[in-house]
């Protein structure tokens, strides 16, 4: 599907009618890590796949990325579970996890997703904050997010892995999100994911979801799961996330 103002304006329009909502006021635009501002999922991909591996469990690298945004031991339990009837120990659990950690930290570095960047000065333009809602959360985060994306994102509103206890597909990491934002209702944000289980975890918190496909998955992956609109690059979504900030806030139902 080709988007323009015409198919924007009927996914937001659609979304108020099904929500209830008379209009949207965004303050924030909620944006995923993984996949979304850095083009890490190959290298989660392809560690879990070794790690797995390792521990005699069958976890393709395409089936990593339906996975995404699920912790570790939910991913290491549904492959256990499936192969062999049961859970693991949580002490092998804590192994296989502690493996993938190794191999993602002898990957190479990802590169910034190409227009995340100008995705998020776009929003940053129109007044509306971005912030950053990620599982993950590496000591190192804070700061790879300032090398890339210098002064764009508010840092006190971020929710990453050590403020959530439940992570994607449940919509807590949004709903915290909104909450750390200010109180903010669903009707105050949009949300920008790349991963099926994170467009259901922003379903679920009654928001928005910009859907950008940047991995293997076919776009039904992420359009079944709820997604109100869909992109195929970043590069797309920053061409046209200045339109769909001001067509929703412009939109009266
Ligand atoms: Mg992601």
């Amino acid at each position: 599907m080709m988007i323009n103002r015409e198919n924007i304006h009927k996914a937001l329009a659609d979304f108020c009618k099904e929500k209830g909502y008379e209009r949207f006021n965004l303050k924030t635009v909620m944006f995923d890590m993984d996949g979304v501002l850095f083009d890490s999922m190959p290298n989660h991909a392809s560690s879990w796949h070794k790690a797995m591996t390792d521990f005699g469990l069958d976890l393709s690298e395409a089936e990593a990325f339906m996975h995404e945004g699920r912790t570790g031991s939910g991913t290491i339990n549904i492959v256990s579970q499936r192969q062999f009837g049961k859970s693991v120990d949580k002490a092998t659990c804590q192994k296989i996890y502690k493996r993938k950690s190794e191999y993602f930290s002898q990957c190479p570095t990802a590169q910034r997703m190409p227009g995340a960047y100008e995705s998020v000065c776009n929003v940053k333009a129109t007044g509306v904050t971005p912030i950053i809602i990620t599982g993950s959360g590496t000591q190192s985060l804070l700061d790879r997010i300032e090398t890339n994306f210098p002064n764009l994102f508010h840092h006190e509103w971020m929710v990453c892995a050590k403020d959530v206890k439940l992570g994607k597909p449940n919509p807590e990491p949004y709903l915290m999100g909104l909450k750390k934002a200010g109180n903010l209702s669903p009707s105050n944000s949009i949300i920008i994911e790349n991963a099926p289980l994170g467009v259901q975890a922003g379903h679920a918190a009654n928001c928005f979801v910009v859907a950008v496909n940047t991995g293997p998955l076919p776009d039904e992956a992420l359009l079944n799961e709820g997604a109100n609109i869909l992109f195929h690059s970043m590069t797309e979504l920053s061409e046209n996330i200045t339109t769909l900030i001001n067509e929703a806030n412009n939109l009266n139902i």
